[in-house]
């Protein structure tokens, strides 16, 4: 059986739901990473990853939600719903998900501008909803051991790894502004409309010169390993 939920029948997935309860919900964006990567970088790195997690732990695996909240970027390019839309999109795949009888949802986040939101998804439930059921969301950045960045060394190796066709290394630039502030002060411009250009000049946080494919896979067999981790420990 597949692990996609959208590639079985109905009468595979009533078979399967008697020993599958869990289902992985890959979230991410589609906003400007720099020169060298594509607007989905987010989606693409999160789709990948929850394919592969959702295959070594038998678990349902949901088509990727490929529109976030990006509105940070501005001007650049992003395509936004609005906070309101996405919570109201979210909360209805997890109700249908749990009505069919799912006791977990793994929300996997690839796009720091939607983890404000996701915290409020389980709060849209019912009681009896959420009697026997849970909504979990892990960001994936915070389940590896190097810093975050956007369209730096980080992303641009996980996207060497998983898709390299849509890596223009030859136009690969560091942030044009310097990046001095402390990381609380960064912290507190929260996802303001437009403070991503204005923070980093080009809007690359970081430098993608060095990223390689290598790193891209030491990166995703760390994140994979740890999210497997602290799922085997909620479910
Ligand atoms: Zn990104």
């Amino acid at each position: 059986m597949s692990i996609h939920i959208n590639e079985i029948s109905d009468l595979e997935f009533r078979i399967a739901v008697n020993r599958v309860q869990t289902a992985i919900l890959p979230i991410g964006s589609l906003e400007q990473h720099g020169e060298h990567l594509p607007i989905s970088t987010d989606s693409v790195i999160i789709d990948y990853i929850s394919t592969k997690v959702a295959s070594e732990i038998q678990a349902f695996k949901l088509p990727v939600i490929s529109y976030g909240i990006s509105y940070e970027h501005k001007p650049m390019f992003n395509l936004s719903l609005q906070s309101s839309t996405l919570l109201a999109v979210l909360s209805d795949i997890c109700c249908s998900l749990l009505e069919h009888g799912m006791k977990t949802v793994v929300i996997l986040n690839g796009h720091h501008g939607n983890a404000g939101i996701l915290q409020y998804v389980s709060q849209t439930m019912t009681e009896k909803i959420l009697r026997d059921s849970n909504i979990y969301n892990l960001n994936y950045w915070q389940l590896m051991s190097d810093q975050f960045d956007h369209a730096g060394k980080v992303e641009t190796s996980l996207l060497l790894a998983i898709a390299p066709n849509l890596v223009q290394m030859e136009k690969a630039r560091p942030n044009t502004n310097q990046l001095q502030k402390s990381k609380i002060a960064y912290a507190a411009f929260g996802n303001a409309p437009g403070s991503f250009p204005r923070l980093t000049g080009n809007g690359v946080w970081g430098d993608p010169s060095g990223a390689n494919v290598g790193k891209g896979f030491e990166l995703l067999e760390e994140i994979i390993s740890n999210i497997k981790s602290v799922i085997f420990e909620l479910v």
